[in-house]
């Protein structure tokens, strides 16, 4: 595997460029529009499969690219440009990496290109897994699916909410429960095939920010799909099970419960549930999208501080908004460096044994909240309106300590890891 290395290679600096041509030309100046509309942007998705930029062709190079840097440099870019849009273009990557984490190599080569169509017909996906009841607590699940074997089909019953692309997407991806007893042990991922009779979109979400995105509930009422969408296929979902049943005993003397993503004190070796395996491998990568954020808002406050005179000096003469823009600009790179070791660890195959997964998706969403925060500071009342961008970018990364886990969870995760104590 390659070695771990800060410099991008020269493929890695064109399609850099390439992807912040489209941020700067096509994203940013959409990014107002697309935010009051509070609608899926479909002509920019449009105008990226065009050129390549949302197909699983392109996904699957920089997802396979052993450096471990291309996804970030790609998510960086791209939430730069704007995160509600970005989110838009990105959100189906999340239900490919569901397939990806969990299903054979035939289910992976039938549903992701589905999950993206093509250039003229354009396709998002969904991945499902929080429920009304069961959001950080991924183990209160009640989602259930029963497997009726005379016809070899799994039946789905439950509410799916805040699904990115629920209810709008060609392909959803469902975690839901095959064995109550087991708790988050007990689940599994399932393809719902595009058009399958029963499932439906529930309540749009009207939100705080990346409104460019679409958020909502999905249900399932008697979802009835074949048994190859099952993710990962019958007979390996009974072996998990078996060894998850010999563990349970286990896990009950400890009074365990599984948390969005937490693996138990010293949970290496134990068995992982579906959603886990999902936001394991996605966590660097939202993180990325943070970074790109704060970097945006970042270099807005930076030339704002340079041209705005206030006492007959540009604003930045002063110790107390240069010394807010150094601190911005090192939070940033630190959080970058986090994000690129957890990339990297991922591609070399390394499991995050010191929570590096959740520390950089922590750091890095903190981040984004803090430095737009600053950011809006620096620019005063303009920094209030809707005439620039930095109150958006502040709603944008408002998210990042919520969604794929959030801070609290993350902090959960860390502190379990390094401490080796079931912290609750
Ligand atoms: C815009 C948006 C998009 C989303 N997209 C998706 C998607 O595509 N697919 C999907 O499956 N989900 C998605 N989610 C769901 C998201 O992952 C959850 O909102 C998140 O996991 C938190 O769950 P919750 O909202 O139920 O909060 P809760 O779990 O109810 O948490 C409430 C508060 O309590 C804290 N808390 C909970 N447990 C603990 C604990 N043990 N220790 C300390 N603090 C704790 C939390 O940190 C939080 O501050 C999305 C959410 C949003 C808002």
């Amino acid at each position: 595997m390659a070695e771990f290395a800060l410099d991008l290679n020269d493929d890695q600096k064109a399609v850099r460029e390439w992807i912040h041509g489209f941020a700067a030309d096509v994203m940013r100046p959409a990014a107002a529009e697309w935010d009051e509309r509070e609608e899926t942007p479909w002509p920019i998705i449009q105008e990226a499969a065009k050129i390549g930029l949302y197909s699983l062709d392109f996904y699957a190079q920089q997802y396979f690219d052993p450096t471990g840097l291309s996804i970030p440099m790609v998510m960086e870019e791209l939430f730069w440009g704007d995160a509600g849009i970005g989110l838009s273009i990105v959100g189906t990557a999340l239900a490919a990496v569901g397939v990806l984490a969990n299903g054979t190599e035939e289910q992976i080569g039938t549903w992701i290109p589905q999950m993206y169509g093509d250039a003229n017909d354009v396709k998002v996906a969904a991945f499902c897994s929080s429920e009304p009841d069961a959001g950080s607590d991924v183990s209160a699940m009640r989602t259930r699916a029963v497997y009726d074997e005379a016809k070899d089909e799994w039946v789905l019953n439950g509410t799916k909410t805040w699904a990115t692309n629920g209810g709008i997407a060609n392909v959803h991806v469902v975690v839901a429960v095959v064995d109550p007893e087991l708790g988050s042990r007990g689940h599994a991922s399932f393809v719902i095939p595009p058009n399958t009779p029963g499932l439906s979109q529930g309540q749009k979400f009207k939100k705080h920010g990346i409104r460019a995105s679409h958020t909502a509930e999905v249900v399932l009422e008697d979802v009835r799909v074949p048994g190859h969408c099952l993710l990962g296929g019958k007979d390996k979902l009974d072996e998990r099970l078996a060894r998850a049943r010999e563990r349970a005993k286990e896990a009950k003397k400890g009074g365990e419960r599984s948390e969005m993503g937490v693996p138990p004190a010293g949970g290496r070796g134990r068995v992982k549930n579906a959603a886990m395996a999902t936001f394991e491998a996605s966590r660097p990568a939202v993180g990325a999208q943070a970074v790109g954020i704060a970097r945006a808002a970042y270099e807005v406050a930076l030339d704002y501080a340079k041209t705005r005179v206030q006492f007959g000096r540009p604003i930045i003469d002063n110790q107390g908004i240069a010394f807010q823009l150094a601190d911005m600009r090192t939070r940033i790179d630190a959080a970058r460096l986090l994000v690129w070791r957890a990339s990297w660890m991922a591609a070399a195959g390394r499991p995050f044994e010191g929570a590096e997964g959740s520390m950089s998706k922590l750091f890095a969403g903190e981040t984004a909240k803090s430095v737009t925060a600053q950011a809006m500071q620096i620019l005063g009342g303009n920094g209030f309106t809707r005439e620039y961008p930095v109150e958006r970018m502040h709603r944008d990364a408002a998210i990042y300590s919520i969604f794929e886990g959030t801070s609290e969870i993350q902090r959960l995760v860390i502190a379990r890891t390094v401490s080796g104590v079931h912290v609750r």
